[in-house]
């Protein structure tokens, strides 16, 4: 009932586009009941929860944010979204997104944009812009999202919030609307360290729905928190801290790792020579694989279908270009054109030989450390309404989050201070498989 007051209280920030009130008030109940009976209880019994508006949830709308999907009700619940309720979490509404999680601004939403409670004429960041919001104003402790390239780990730096990507392969993306399949990964998004590795226990393990997903057990996330640092080697690209990022967050991020090194950690320069080529890959790759994805919405299943239409290939394009937003089309356009025949070897090929490139430089940076520190964003959230008039500038704010997922790497942005009085946060890089380590030193520097 708080939460659902709460939601009702800041429902001017646009961050929920379902509120699902019956459903959990009746999940609730049965919470209460289970405790009142002495029932054994989940890790996250009766706690108020969101999720993405692009996790399917089975009898409740799921529109990734599009008006393609406006009227669609999922047939069956996502992997992680099942997961998470069988460990008593309450779901109490599904979280507003840019379109297709295409975006870092959540202004690109069918329900209109997001706004951000920590600044007026700032984006809360994106694509779980709406996650971040709805954990941010403390309308839930906790909430999903998906990152394919830092929509995560970004609107939690843009919010001052926590948000963690795992490792591809750690959660199953079975019942994830796909944007980008080989860069997808669900996460959580919370106020505190802690919290993050107790839904990432809730959420992982083996599908037999995804087959990209590790076979490693269920693991206790959050079991090594409150180790000491003393001894552990932070990597810190030189790279990532010259020309290009902003002077206040440059300073709030070496003031965690100035405490890190007096608390017994060994900081070392590590050199990430191809980051550079990092966006460029990412937008080829991700475009590309979404072009693909998104075919599916043909008006035809399931979607908006045109009334206008007089053929079938008129039905097929009206549908989609009265239903797709301007930056979806705009990247399915991409896309496109990137996978042509005349194009392909030029572009889609060689961004996957930069993205083992980007890898190799991870594997070997992880030989001499134990975790990467980096920034989230090369600045302060931007300004609203950057995306419409420089698409270019979003893009190219992705710099520091979108490498994690072309290498498949687990990554948590933490609140480390603040400039200009905006949040800033910190860029933990883990190696694969190793969210334990990596949020035992993320938590250190909380
Ligand atoms: N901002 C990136 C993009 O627009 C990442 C989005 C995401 O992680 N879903 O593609």
């Amino acid at each position: 009932e708080e939460s659902l007051a709460s939601i009702e209280k800041n429902k001017g920030l646009n961050a929920y586009i379902s509120v699902l009130t019956e459903r959990a008030m009746q999940k609730a109940k049965e919470s209460d009941e289970r405790r009142a009976q002495g029932k054994t209880l989940g890790a996250l019994d009766g706690i108020p929860v969101a999720i993405k508006d692009n996790l399917c949830l089975e009898g409740s709308r799921t529109t990734a944010a599009s008006k393609i999907l406006e009227n669609f009700v999922a047939p069956y619940t996502a992997t992680a979204v099942e997961k998470f309720e069988a460990q008593g979490a309450v779901i109490v509404g599904k979280t507003n997104m840019d379109e297709f999680a295409m975006g870092s601004s959540n202004e690109s939403s069918y329900f209109g944009a997001v706004e951000n409670p920590v600044a007026k004429d700032r984006v809360p960041g994106g694509s779980s812009g709406g996650s971040a919001v709805a954990v941010a104003t403390g309308t839930v402790p906790v909430a999903l999202g998906s990152d394919t390239g830092g929509s995560i780990r970004q609107p939690a730096a843009c919010t001052g919030i926590v948000g963690l990507k795992p490792t591809y392969g750690r959660v199953s993306r079975y019942g994830l609307i796909a944007y980008a399949s080989s860069l997808d990964q669900i996460g959580p998004l919370s106020t505190n360290v802690q919290d993050a590795a107790t839904v990432l226990s809730a959420i992982c393990g083996q599908d037999i729905h995804d087959n990209t997903t590790s076979q490693r057990p269920t693991e206790d996330f959050g079991r090594k928190i409150g180790e000491s640092l003393k001894g552990k080697v932070i990597g810190v690209p030189k790279e990532y801290f010259a020309e290009g990022l902003d002077a206040g967050c440059k300073s709030a991020i070496e003031n965690v790792l100035k405490k890190a090194e007096a608390e017994g950690a060994v900081l070392k320069e590590i050199s990430m020579p191809n980051i550079s080529y990092a966006v460029a890959s990412y937008y080829i790759i991700a475009t590309a694989e979404a072009s693909s994805n998104l075919s599916r919405f043909d008006g035809v299943r399931y979607t908006y279908r045109s009334k206008e239409a007089k053929n079938l290939y008129d039905l097929y394009a009206m549908s989609r270009s009265e239903a797709f937003g301007k930056e979806v089309q705009r990247r399915i356009m991409l896309g496109s054109y990137v996978l042509s025949s005349g194009f392909f070897d030029a572009y889609y090929v060689q961004a996957q030989k930069v993205r083992r490139l980007i890898s190799d430089d991870f594997t070997k940076a992880f030989e001499s450390c134990d975790v990467i520190a980096s920034p989230v964003m090369p600045g302060l959230p931007l300004k609203r309404g950057t995306n419409e008039s420089d698409p270019m500038a979003m893009y190219l704010s992705d710099i520091y989050t979108v490498s994690l997922n072309l290498a498949g790497l687990p990554g948590i942005s933490v609140p480390c201070g603040k400039s200009e009085d905006l949040p800033v946060n910190i860029q933990w890089i883990g190696k694969p498989y190793a969210e334990a380590d990596l949020l035992s030193i993320a938590a250190a520097g909380e």
